[in-house]
C-alpha cells in the first residue's frame, strides 16, 4: 500500500511520523508525499493547544470527501490528539478508520494491515502507567542529521501543559539501545544528532521529579557515551527542564565540544508568582544561577528559550520580570508562546484574565526585542572564522551551500570543489543579516 502521513506539532511527532513510516517500509509499504496517491491518510496530530486539534479536525474531516469517492481509503488518526479524544474521534470524524494514542506507534503495522483486510474500525490508547519503550528506534533512511528520542512523556505536570496527560508517565529507553540507534545512524552517514524528549536532562532518572543531586546525571552518561562514536561530528538535544543542569552534567557538556553550544532552556517566565503558578520548580533567580554557571563554563554558549504571554494573573510587572530575564540573558531565540486554556491542564480552572489584545502587545514587544538581540549578537560575529557542519546547497540560492554553526547559526557560504554534506568546514564571515551569516571557506576538512 502507498503511506501517507502528515505531521502536525512537535520534532517528537516528527520523530514518531519517521518510525511509524519506517516501520510501514519495512513491512514493504510505499511511503509517498503526495496524499492524492496514497491507499492510507495517517495524521499524526498535536494537543498542545485547542487550535493545534482544530487545524488537525479541519483537514481530517475534509477528507470525508475523498471517501466517498474512494471507500477503499484507510484513514488513520494518531499522536496527542488521538490519545486526547480517543474513540470520541470516531463520533465526530465518522469516516475514519483508526485511532492509535501515543506509546501505541509500534501496532501501527498491523493495525493498517488488518483495517486493509477486515475494514473494520479499531482504536488503541496508550495506559498511562504502563507505557512501552517499542518502535521508537526505527529510520525511514539515513541523512546527515537525525534524531533519536531517549525518552517518553513526562512528570512534571507544567499547569498550562496538557503533555503528561497525553503522553503519560516519563520512561527512558537503555543507554545501550540508544548508543546502537546513534551507531547504525553514523555508520548510514548520519553525523549530527538531535536527542529527543519532553524532559531530556531527567534521562534515566526513573521519572523521579526530584532533579537529582550535584553529581549524578545518567543524561550526563548518556552523552559520555555518544560522543565516543567517532565519526558522529555533532550533538544536540531538546527540551531540558532547567533544575536537571546539575554540576555533574554541565562539567559533561562543557568537556565535549561535540556537544554543541546552543542550549535550549525553557524559562516560560521571568516572574516568581507566574512560575509558581505554573508549578515549575524554579524561581528567575535559580534560573539565573544556572545560566551564569553554563556561561561560567562556556562562555561560547548561547541560549534559546519558550515563554508564555499573558498566562492567568499575569500583572505588568509580571512581564517586565520576564522581559528583563530575557534581555539579561541575552536569548537569541525564543519561542514565545500567548497562553491560551487547554481543557484537562489544572491552569483550565483558571481565570483567563488577560485581555487578548494586552497578550498580543506583549508577544509583539518580546518579539522586537529578540530581533533586535539577534541582530546585534549577529553583528558581533561579522568578521569571525567559525566551524560550519556543511547541509548541502542553500534553499535561497542554488550557487551557494549552508550549513549550521554549533550555535545553531545559519551560514551561506561558496562551495568549493571536494566539499560534501556532512563536513565541518571553517568559514570566515564577511556579512550578516539579521538571520544569516555569510562567509567564504578558509579550511576544509
Ligand atoms: S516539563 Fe512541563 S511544559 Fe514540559 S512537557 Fe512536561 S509538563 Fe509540559
Amino acid at each position: 500500500m502507498r503511506i501517507f502521513i502528515k505531521t502536525y506539532g512537535c520534532q517528537m511527532n516528527e520523530r514518531d511520523s519517521e518510525a511509524g513510516g519506517a516501520m510501514l517500509a519495512e513491512r514493504g509499504h510505499e511511503l509517498v508525499t503526495n496524499e492524492n496517491e496514497a491507499d492510507v491518510l495517517i495524521f499524526n496530530t498535536c494537543s498542545v493547544r485547542d487550535q493545534a486539534e482544530r487545524k488537525a479536525i479541519g483537514k481530517i474531516g475534509f477528507m470525508k470527501k475523498l471517501k466517498k469517492t474512494r471507500p477503499e481509503l484507510i484513514i488513520g488518526v494518531m499522536g496527542c490528539m488521538a490519545q486526547n479524544r480517543g474513540e470520541d474521534l470516531f463520533r465526530e470524524l465518522p469516516h475514519i478508520d483508526f485511532v492509535i494514542g501515543t506509546g501505541q506507534l509500534h501496532k501501527l503495522p498491523d493495525i493498517v494491515e488488518s483495517i486493509a483486510e477486515e475494514r473494520s474500525a479499531q482504536v488503541t490508547l496508550l495506559d498511562p502507567d504502563n507505557a512501552v519503550l517499542t518502535g521508537m528506534g526505527a529510520h525511514c533512511q539515513n541523512s546527515i542529521f537525525a534524531s533519536i528520542a531517549i525518552t517518553r512523556g513526562c512528570n512534571r505536570f507544567c499547569t498550562y501543559c496538557i503533555v503528561p496527560y497525553v503522553r503519560g508517565r516519563e520512561i527512558s529507553r537503555d543507554i545501550a539501545d540508544i548508543v546502537a540507534e546513534a551507531q547504525e545512524l553514523v555508520d548510514g552517514g548520519t553525523r549530527e544528532i538531535m536527542l529527543l524528549g519532553q524532559n531530556v536532562a531527567a534521562f534515566g532518572l526513573d521519572g523521579n521529579i526530584n532533579p537529582p543531586p550535584p553529581d549524578h546525571s545518567p543524561f550526563a552518561e548518556l552523552l559520555e557515551e555518544l560522543v565516543k562514536i567517532e565519526a558522529l561530528k555533532r550533538i544536540r538535544f531538546t527540551s531540558p527542564y532547567p533544575s536537571y543542569f546539575n554540576d555533574r552534567l554541565i562539567a559533561t557538556i562543557a568537556a565535549n565540544p561535540k556537544i554543541c553550544r546552543n542550549i535550549h532552556l525553557p524559562v516560560q517566565s521571568g516572574s516568581d508568582r507566574i512560575l509558581k503558578a505554573m508549578n515549575r520548580n524554579y524561581t528567575a533567580e535559580q534560573y539565573r544561577n544556572i545560566a551564569a554557571k553554563l556561561l561560567d563554563k562556556m562562555p561560547d554558549l548561547t541560549f534559546s528559550t519558550d515563554v508564555i504571554v499573558g498566562f492567568p494573573g499575569e500583572t505588568e510587572e509580571d512581564f517586565n520580570a520576564t522581559r528583563s530575564l530575557l534581555n539579561e540573558i541575552g536569548f537569541d531565540n525564543a519561542y514565545i508562546f500567548k497562553y491560551s486554556p487547554r481543557s484537562g491542564t489544572a491552569a483550565f480552572k483558571l481565570d483567563d484574565d488577560v485581555p487578548q489584545a494586552i497578550k498580543e502587545e506583549r508577544n509583539q514587544i518580546l518579539l522586537k526585542d529578540l530581533a533586535e538581540r539577534s541582530a546585534k549578537f549577529n553583528i558581533k560575529l561579522n568578521g569571525s572564522v567559525q566551524e560550519v557542519l556543511v547541509e548541502g546547497v542553500s534553499k535561497r540560492n542554488t550557487e551557494r551551500w549552508s550549513g549550521k554553526t554549533t550555535n545553531s547559526k545559519t551560514v551561506i557560504f561558496t562551495p568549493s570543489d571536494g566539499i560534501k554534506p556532512g563536513d565541518l568546514i571553517k568559514v570566515k564571515i564577511n556579512r550578516v543579516t539579521a538571520v544569516s551569516l555569510f562567509g567564504e571557506i578558509v579550511e576544509k576538512e
